[in-house]
């Protein structure tokens, strides 16, 4: 029975061995294993050719493969970034983004995977489609990882493709070099999940992710910021702080009411001093909202002193809110506040805007659409 057997995908390096050694197999198999899964990108067992026979009938009698089906996959008139839909083995549905950062369409530039980690959101930041639709579940190991895979495998083709078309060396061209836990869901409150798929991404032997490459993004779960600044990886921390004050985040923000500003801050500095590493902070501008003079000073001076960065993000317009974005010269006037306080600040280039590439947009859409085929 399907419903027995273990998802693959989900077991870290170690687990493999592990296994594979209690049923009388030598745990160096595991490595040609992960090989096969990570560097070959075999989708059946049947293709691994380095094992026996005897091991690859045992993984097929206790493991399988898949736990995610594509339904639709969207690509962005200017071609930078791909829209996921998967259904997952319950009929729930998550969102995967690819992102190009190429102007020329290749060359050493980013290719960065924004996974989901939850299917649906219990947050309900009143700007997202995501939080918009409840929560259902937590996703699983195998689902966030296999949402990498499956990414990295379309882009190695299109590297191929490059290579040739180009006559370019093979390393003249980055496949995937950066992952995001931006998706659906907030990765924290995900943790174990989220820490296991990380460690998979991360393997030397196998998709090779570096730590530095990877940014899970939070909207301020207090105590997991804590204890991920514990944690023996070092990954970026990205926090949706989206407000400088209580009062306005609280309004697009629920969260804030458990962890307010003070808190979130606190456990940053907290962060900074365990790990040395630089926060990002994101900020999606809302106009009228959050995007004034006023915001722009209180936010310069919350972060004054803490080595950061912040992401000003013009908002995707999502259906049915009243909020929008805010207007190109309150960005301007925003950005030269922040300057004036030496706070660094980038505005985060929009993608995707043609293909609801905001988090939970595809989604959202795919499934009303689906009701009224009912
Ligand atoms: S922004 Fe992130 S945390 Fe907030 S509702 Fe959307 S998915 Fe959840």
């Amino acid at each position: 029975m399907e419903i027995n057997k273990k998802l693959i995908l989900g077991l870290e390096k170690k687990q493999i061995s592990k296994e594979i050694f209690e049923i009388g197999h030598s745990s160096y198999r595991s490595d040609q294993i992960w090989h096969s899964i990570y560097r070959d990108f075999i989708s059946d067992f049947d293709e691994i050719t380095t094992i026996p026979q005897s091991l690859i009938i045992k993984l097929k009698d206790d493991y399988i493969f898949n736990s995610i089906d594509l339904v639709l996959k969207k690509i962005s008139e200017d071609k930078s970034t791909d829209k996921y839909l998967w259904k997952l083995r319950d009929n729930e549905y998550i969102e995967t983004v690819l992102m190009r950062y190429d102007p020329d369409g290749h060359r050493r530039r980013r290719r960065t995977v924004c996974v989901s980690t939850q299917a649906g959101c219990a947050l309900g930041c009143t700007f997202c489609a995501t939080g918009q639709q409840g929560f259902s579940r937590q996703l699983t190991v195998a689902e966030i990882v296999e949402q990498v895979l499956n990414v990295k495998k379309d882009v190695v083709k299109e590297k191929k493709n490059l290579v040739n078309k180009y006559s370019l060396k093979n390393d003249e061209i980055n496949d995937l070099t950066n992952v995001v836990f931006m998706g659906m869901g907030e990765p924290l409150a995900n943790y174990e999940n989220t820490m296991s798929s990380i460690r998979i991404l991360n393997d030397p032997k196998g998709l090779n992710i570096g730590a530095r490459h990877i940014t899970i993004s939070t909207v301020g779960l207090v105590p997991q910021i804590i204890k991920l600044a514990e944690e023996d990886i070092q990954v970026n921390l990205a926090v949706s702080l989206h407000a400088p004050d209580n009062i306005t985040r609280s309004e697009t923000m629920p969260v804030n009411k458990r962890y307010p500003v003070e808190e979130l801050i606190g456990a940053c500095k907290e962060y900074f001093r365990k790990t040395n590493r630089k926060i990002f902070f994101e900020y999606v501008l809302l106009s009228g909202q959050n995007d004034t003079l006023e915001h722009a000073n209180k936010l310069s001076e919350l972060l004054k002193g803490l080595l950061c960065h912040v992401n000003l993000i013009p908002v995707n317009p999502t259906a049915g809110s009243s909020l929008e974005r805010s207007k190109h010269n309150d960005i301007k006037n925003f950005r030269e506040i922040l300057l004036k306080n030496a706070i660094s600040s980038t505005m985060r280039m929009e993608k995707g805007i043609d293909i609801n590439a905001g988090c939970g947009q595809l989604r959202s859409s795919y499934i009303s659409m689906e009701k009224k085929n009912v």
